[in-house]
């Protein structure tokens, strides 16, 4: 969950994970943790049609829910990130 300053900027003040409520260090409007953000519009072929959801959760939840997963996420490297 995001909150944004009410002023014209709209700059990042808080960042909250939905599963346990840890407040994720924010500093400057930057947020500066790890975070899987889902913004999502379900779409057509959705019972959920036309309905968006938005959550955030940290890294400590990321790895707990995904451990559970059937088949594992695929995870590769950013080169950019790297600068390769
Ligand atoms: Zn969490």
């Amino acid at each position: 969950m995001r909150k944004l300053e009410e002023s014209r900027e709209r700059k990042l003040q808080r960042v909250l994970c939905n599963r346990c409520g840890k407040d994720l260090r924010v500093e400057n409007g930057i947020l500066k943790e790890g975070c899987l953000s889902v913004d999502y519009c379900f779409g057509y072929f959705s019972k959920k049609d036309g309905t968006k959801i938005r959550f955030d959760l940290c890294e400590e939840c990321y790895e707990e829910i995904t451990s559970r997963f059937a088949i594992p996420v695929e995870i590769s490297e950013d080169t950019e990130l790297l600068g390769v």
